[in-house]
């Protein structure tokens, strides 16, 4: 069990400041994402955090121990990549008893018992003496977990473990391996470039920009309170308004955008200007405030719901019905309430 300490890590290469001051710690258990866009510092951060690299500034440490010169093979971690990176020429059993290498298995299990016990874990019971060949991608990387798990380490990290996969398999690898998780209680950082993904899987995530972190919250804070307009686009679709904040007091403000005044929770802050940020699902037909009138660009049908993109006064707007509109407008209202506003950058 363990938690985990990032403090002003930076890490620069040659001509890239990769990290910059990096503060994150990881509670004991918890499943915790790393995510943002590719060269955002995922992967550097958690190579950092394995020991592959050194930062070039602060601190990592695991349960108040400093791991500064400790090497990978150090630090009791477990780690699985992108790429499945098996040993072709080794059976699936041989390829999980490889994670055993540097470290007798707990308990006093003989390593028989204990490549069982883990093969069963990831639902591969009884495929010990294929090739990797022989199975499929899904699998391939739940051998690679079994890998990892082998020497019961106290820290979990995963890099974009599934993005090998297809959109079935993964979500059903991820459901697995919240459950192993969740089972075996290991502090887990997970890293993925996919919002939804983060959002679905973890206990708290990290939205990263440009080597820094923009924010750190459980899913629903960052889905429902983004701190800013840059978290508020990833994560999740939304139409973003940016203004002028023409009034504010206790029950309200309203914000100016291109002459349209547009009624918002108060402002706790008197900034002049403020970006209003509203989800897909908060623009309906029938709220009859903060009305526009929209110009339908696409419609996708997505099952459930019609997942609209189109443009009012020129800017992008994003809503969900639950039927496909009639003709090419469509007035769409939303409740003050239903408006999160982020400071405007
Ligand atoms: P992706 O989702 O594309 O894998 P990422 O968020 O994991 O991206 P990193 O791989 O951590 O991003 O890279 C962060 C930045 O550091 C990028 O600008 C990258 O080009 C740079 N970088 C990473 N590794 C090295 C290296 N060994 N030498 C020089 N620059 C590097």
């Amino acid at each position: 069990m363990t938690d985990l300490r990032l403090e002003g890590v930076s890490k620069a290469y040659d001509e890239t400041d990769a990290l910059e001051e990096i503060d994150l710690t990881v509670r004991d258990g918890e499943f915790f994402t790393l995510v943002g866009p590719s060269g955002c510092g995922k992967t550097t951060t958690l190579r950092t955090i394995a020991g592959f690299e050194e930062p070039t500034e602060g601190s990592v440490s695991f349960d108040g121990r400093s791991m500064g010169g400790v090497p990978p093979e150090g630090r009791d971690v477990g780690v699985v990549f992108q790429s499945y990176a098996l040993f072709p020429h080794m059976s699936v059993a041989e390829n999980v008893g490889y994670g055993l290498r540097f470290r007798a298995p707990p308990n006093g299990q003989t390593v028989e018992d204990r490549v069982a016990e883990l093969l069963s874990l990831v639902d591969l019971e009884g495929m010990g003496n294929r090739e990797p060949e022989q199975l499929s991608g899904g699998q391939r990387q739940r051998v690679a977990l079994a890998r990892a798990l082998a020497p019961a380490p106290d820290l979990l990290l995963l890099d974009e473990p599934m993005s090998a996969l297809d959109a079935r398999l993964r979500e059903t690898l991820r459901r697995q391996i919240k459950r192993i998780q969740s089972d075996l209680e290991i502090t887990t950082v997970y890293v993925t470039h996919d919002q939804a993904e983060a959002l679905a899987v973890s206990d708290r995530l990290a939205v990263m920009r440009d080597g820094r972190v923009e924010q750190v919250g459980r899913p629903q804070e960052i889905y429902r309170e983004p701190a800013t307009r840059f978290v508020a686009e990833f994560v999740g679709d939304n139409t973003v308004l940016e203004g002028e904040v023409i009034a504010n007091d206790r029950n309200g403000a309203r914000i100016d955008v291109d002459g349209r005044a547009f009624e918002v929770p108060a402002l706790s802050d008197g900034s002049e200007y403020a970006t209003v940020c509203v989800r897909p699902g908060a623009l309906s037909r029938t709220v009859d405030r903060n009305r526009i009138q929209v110009g339908v660009e696409t419609s996708e049908f997505l099952g459930e719901t019609v997942r609209i993109h189109g443009r009012w006064n020129g800017r992008e707007v994003t809503l969900q019905l639950a039927d496909a509109p009639d003709g090419d407008e469509l007035t769409v209202g939303f409740d003050p309430a239903d408006a999160h506003v982020v400071a405007s950058e």
